[in-house]
């Protein structure tokens, strides 16, 4: 084992919106973090085209140029960036210095960031790799605004189902919603509004089995009835996979308190989790708002909570 001595002030785990701020805020308050880019570095978004939705780019950017501005921002005030995956961490419950692996190389920490962000589940389809961009899509508030008037097909039957059809509703001619039982996951709540919406068509036991379009865009949905056998095509220019999302957290269980789904759980109002000096932001402890910006303002918070926690005399943590 080659540990590192120097005993680091922060660590942050992760190259999202959520990292990359984290890193701004804690480089710009003396911390010297250092950034751990992990498998994907720039995240999510680097696998998303346009982004119309962040503030401050009037005329939109691509998912990753804006991941490379957020990086040089966070280099420019010398945060150093690893292109490495922290294979194990092992913190500390009652503080003090946490230890984090990457490979047989320790690194010892005063504070972690952990910003791993979620995955969204696929369905497996080869033809979702193949139209990723070409119209297939995991999430609806990024790329709705693509599908203005034009006719989408949303897969699932869960509340993320619900909400991206509505979404979609309000903008597009026509929301076909695939739900593989027959019945939803979501809450009634949730349900009941997709049923009120006219322009939402459901289609209960119904899966995508495959994709059809020409020039890698989507042109229709390859649909079976489960129950009857039945396979036919929905035209659609957009297909929204909207099935759930895992947190990238299989490197901390049984290390830190995660809820039933997997999330971080955080403290209200805080980025602080259950062990001192370990925060988490952005989607691996959000499964609500999922938002680059709203992931990019959990990790200005887990750096304030940082910089406050260290901010404490020592002899108080060790
Ligand atoms: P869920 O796990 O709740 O639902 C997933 C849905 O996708 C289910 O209907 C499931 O079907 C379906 N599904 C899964 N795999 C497949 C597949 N291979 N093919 C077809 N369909 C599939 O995930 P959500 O993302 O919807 O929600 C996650 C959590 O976040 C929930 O607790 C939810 O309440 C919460 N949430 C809350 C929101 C809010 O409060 N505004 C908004 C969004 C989410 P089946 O039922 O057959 O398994």
């Amino acid at each position: 084992m080659n540990t590192e001595t120097e005993i680091k002030d922060c660590v942050i785990i992760g190259s999202g919106p959520a990292g990359f701020t984290a890193a701004i805020y804690t480089a710009r308050a003396d911390l010297k973090p250092e950034l751990y880019t992990g498998l994907e570095p720039g995240g999510q978004l680097t696998t998303t085209t346009e982004v119309e939705n962040f503030p401050g780019y009037p005329d939109g950017v691509t998912g990753p140029l804006m991941m490379i501005q957020l990086q040089k921002q966070a280099e420019r005030f010398d945060t150093k960036v690893h292109y490495e995956m922290i294979t194990e961490a092992e913190f500390n419950t009652s503080g003090g210095i946490h230890k984090l692996k990457v490979g047989n190389k320790e690194i010892l920490a005063r504070t972690v960031i952990i910003s791993t962000g979620a995955s969204a589940k696929w369905l497996g389809l080869e033809d979702e790799k193949k139209y990723n961009g070409g119209g297939v899509s995991a999430c609806a508030t990024c790329d709705g605004y693509f599908y203005k008037g034009k006719d989408v097909v949303v897969v699932g039957g869960g509340d993320t189902a619900c909400e991206e059809a509505v979404h979609l509703s309000k903008l597009c001619k026509k929301v076909s919603l695939l739900v593989r039982k027959d019945h939803f996951r979501a809450s009634s709540i949730m349900e009941n509004r997709v049923k009120n919406t006219p322009n939402i068509e459901i289609l209960y036991n119904t899966e995508l089995i495959g994709i059809l379009g020409e020039n890698n865009l989507v042109q229709s949905a390859n649909i079976k009835n489960n129950i009857t056998g039945e396979v036919s095509n929905i035209e659609c220019e957009g297909i929204f996979i909207a099935i759930g999302h895992s947190p990238n957290t299989s490197l901390f269980k049984g290390q830190i308190d995660l809820d039933d789904q997997g999330y971080i759980i955080t403290k209200p109002d805080s980025t602080e989790t259950n062990i001192p000096g370990v925060f988490a932001a952005g989607d691996v402890q959000d499964h609500k708002y999922r938002q680059a910006i709203t992931a990019a303002g959990s990790g200005c918070m887990a750096a304030m909570d940082a910089e406050r926690y260290l901010g404490v005399p020592p002899e108080t943590y060790n």
